[in-house]
C-alpha cells in the first residue's frame, strides 16, 4: 500500500506503531450561548491533531473577530460566487445572514489523518451526514437552564439586545434537532464538558472503519506469528 501524507508526518515506532487513520468531521451545533465556542476553543488546545473550519460568512464582524481566524468575511457576492463555484461544502442562511463552510481545507485534512471541528448549526450538520456519513461525529450542546441561557447572551454583550431576544426565540427551534446528534452534551460545568468532548473524539478515532492502516499492519503482524 502507498504511504499517504499522515504515514509521512508520522511513521510511528516500533514499540508504538503508527497506524493510517482518515480524519474524522467532529461537529459541534448548539443555541447561541450554551458554551459552544468555548467547548471548541478548550478542545483545540487540548488537542493538536484537530483543527477548527473557519466558515464564510455574510454578517459583519463583531468586535474582536480577526478575518480568516473566527470566520472568512464576506460580502453576499463573494459568498455565492463560492457556493456557485462548488468551493462550499455545505451552506444555509441562520439569522439574515449566510455561513458556509470552505471544501478544500476539509477534504486536505481528513486525508492527511487530520480531524476537523465544525462550529455548525443543524441545517449544516444535515448536510455533511448527507454528504459524508462515514467521516461526521455530531455533538450538540445543551445549556443547564433556560435561564442559564439567558443570562449568557445578555453577558456576552456583543450583540445588541433586539439580537438577544431573537436568538432566546431561536433557541428552541434550534435545540429541537438534538436528536439528530449522535451525542449530548448538557454544558452545567465547563470543566466536565471539556473532558466529555474529548473522551467522544478518543473513542471516535478508534472506530475500526476509520483505521486504513488497521489491514496492512495485522497482516504485517500474522506474518511474524
Ligand atoms: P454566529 O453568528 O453567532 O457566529 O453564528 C450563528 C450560527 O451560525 C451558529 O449556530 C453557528 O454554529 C452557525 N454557523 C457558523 N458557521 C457556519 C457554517 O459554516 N455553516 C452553518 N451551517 N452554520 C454555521
Amino acid at each position: 500500500m502507498s504511504k499517504n501524507a499522515d504515514d509521512q508526518r508520522n511513521p510511528g515506532t516500533a514499540t508504538e506503531p503508527h497506524i493510517a487513520r482518515r480524519g474524522l468531521l467532529y461537529i459541534v451545533s448548539s443555541p447561541s450561548g450554551a458554551g459552544k465556542t468555548t467547548l471548541a476553543r478548550r478542545v483545540l488546545a487540548a488537542d493538536s491533531n484537530i483543527e477548527m473550519s473557519v466558515s464564510v460568512t455574510t454578517r459583519a464582524a463583531r468586535p474582536g473577530e480577526r478575518d480568516g481566524v473566527d470566520y472568512h468575511f464576506a460580502d453576499r457576492a463573494k459568498f455565492e460566487s463560492m457556493k456557485d463555484q462548488g468551493d462550499l461544502l455545505e451552506w444555509a442562511r441562520v439569522f439574515d445572514n449566510h455561513y458556509g463552510t470552505p471544501r478544500a481545507p476539509v477534504e486536505a485534512a481528513i486525508r492527511s489523518g487530520k480531524d476537523v471541528l465544525f462550529d455548525i448549526d443543524w441545517q449544516g450538520a444535515q448536510q455533511l451526514s448527507e454528504k459524508m456519513p462515514g467521516d461526521v461525529v455530531r455533538v450538540f450542546v445543551l445549556p443547564p437552564s433556560g435561564e442559564v441561557l439567558e443570562d449568557r447572551l445578555k453577558t456576552r454583550a456583543q450583540d445588541p439586545p433586539e439580537i438577544v431576544a431573537k436568538r432566546m426565540a431561536a433557541a428552541s427551534s434550534e435545540i429541537s434537532h438534538w436528536p439528530e446528534y449522535d451525542y449530548v452534551i448538557v454544558n452545567a460545568n465547563i470543566e466536565q464538558s471539556v473532558a466529555s468532548a474529548l473522551a467522544i473524539l478518543s473513542a471516535e478515532r478508534l472506530k475500526r472503519a476509520r483505521l486504513l492502516g488497521m489491514s496492512d499492519f495485522v497482516r504485517t503482524l500474522q506474518s511474524a506469528l
